[in-house]
């Protein structure tokens, strides 16, 4: 993708998303991302990198104790499998839907167009529908350039591919999708795994369910979940929270323990517009999960544009992981890792009305004592303890 040099491209909304990029930014090329580099960048690809991939298939599944046993991969990869069939289905194509490319639709577009004379009230209607179909949160805002992948991955040979999206796409929504909160407590384990494979399997069905939705009132749909552009970003703009240090949307809902996903559309939709919350306040107070995480993948400090690798995205400010070191403890693990989410001082259940005070105080100008209130919280539940209902 043409990129102009020398240009600081700030857009309106920017500020208010905690978004601050400088003169050297350049959109991200998927083939940078770690997950792909273990497919053909031997810094990163190892026996223990195939291993892990080998894992979500029960091939080379480790026994290593509470949490790591058949039955825990067993549920892991249970789990992925609506994702999984998704992704592969267009495996000979080169196109990994969800992941390398965006999911291919399923129904024609309608060839009569519904009247959309208000798309505040289509806006409101598609977070109702986006409701009906499972997402926990729905935020809309408009397709950006910069957050676009400068290319997308052909998974026979891991070369970059053309990142083309239908013309006329105008919004994307975003939708989240709360991770089970009594496994992410058992992180880290496969057992944990279960419900980062059981989101990315909602998430696939509900994407392709909505675009579907769309397509048939006669509007282009394209259902995505990490392919073709970065979604935190357009969480972020679409107002759904704030970015922390542990690299995670924060949201006054679900804290961090959500996946995203969206779809891109020629909807005519209002987007909605960034809401600060104070979550970039508290985390300047806090290290807890830098402190907790095994590798110290981690920033400590304020935002910066420094990038540990090629993995990371150039010219943006911002708390920045070494995904090299990161995705190195996961290929260790056999299984994804959250403690950074799991520590988290936001990772509560906000429907009890004591974590909704708990908020109110730890995004106000009294966070030290929000941080200190929390001083004992986010240990490790036993995978064992999970099994037995406890
Ligand atoms: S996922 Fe695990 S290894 Fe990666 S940054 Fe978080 S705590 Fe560290
Ligand atoms: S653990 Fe603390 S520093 Fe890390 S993301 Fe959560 S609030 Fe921010």
């Amino acid at each position: 993708m043409y990129w102009p040099q020398n240009h600081t491209p700030m857009q309106p909304g920017d500020i208010e998303a905690g978004i601050e990029i400088t003169e050297d930014f350049e959109p991200f090329a998927q083939r940078d991302d770690v997950f792909t580099r273990a497919f053909w960048d031997e810094t990163v690809r190892s026996p223990r990198t195939d291993a892990f991939f080998a894992s979500y298939r029960m091939e080379a599944t480790p026994r290593r104790g509470d949490g790591f046993q058949q039955r825990d991969f067993a549920l892991r990869n249970a789990a992925w499998l609506i994702s999984d069939i998704v992704s592969e289905r267009g495996a000979a194509e080169g196109r990994r839907e969800g992941f390398q490319a965006p999911i291919q639709p399923d129904t024609p577009m309608a060839p009569e167009q519904a009247q959309i004379d208000d798309p505040a009230a289509m806006s409101a209607e598609i977070k109702r529908i986006a409701r009906f179909f499972g997402a926990d949160l729905c935020g809309i805002t408009r397709i950006d350039p910069r957050w676009q992948y400068a290319s997308r991955v052909d998974t026979r040979d891991m070369s970059e591919a053309p990142n083309d999206l239908p013309p006329g796409i105008t919004h994307v929504i975003v939708l989240g999708h709360q991770m089970d909160q009594g496994l992410v407590a058992t992180y880290p384990s496969a057992l944990a795994g279960a419900a980062t494979g059981r989101e990315y399997s909602h998430e696939a069905a509900i994407v392709m369910q909505l675009a579907a939705y769309i397509r048939n009132l006669g509007y282009q749909a394209v259902a995505s979940m990490n392919d073709t552009g970065l979604v935190i970003p357009y969480a972020l703009k679409a107002g759904l929270g704030e970015y922390a240090r542990n690299q995670l949307v924060i949201t006054p809902q679900f804290g961090p323990r959500l996946r995203f996903s969206k779809i891109y559309t020629a909807l005519p939709l209002a987007p909605d517009r960034p809401k600060p919350l104070g979550v970039a306040r508290f985390c300047a107070i806090c290290t807890k999960c830098a402190d907790a995480c095994p590798v110290k993948a981690l920033p400590y400090g304020p935002p910066s544009t420094e990038r540990p690798n090629r993995s990371a995205i150039k010219g943006v400010r911002k708390w920045t992981s070494d995904a090299e070191e990161c995705f190195g403890f996961w290929a260790k693990l056999a299984s994804d890792c959250a403690i950074c989410m799991r520590v988290c001082p936001f990772n509560r259940d906000f429907s009890r009305w004591y974590h909704r005070a708990w908020l109110r105080l730890a995004l106000s100008p009294a966070r030290k004592l929000a941080l200190w209130l929390d001083r004992r919280r986010g240990g490790r539940i036993k995978p064992a303890a999970w099994w037995a209902g406890r």
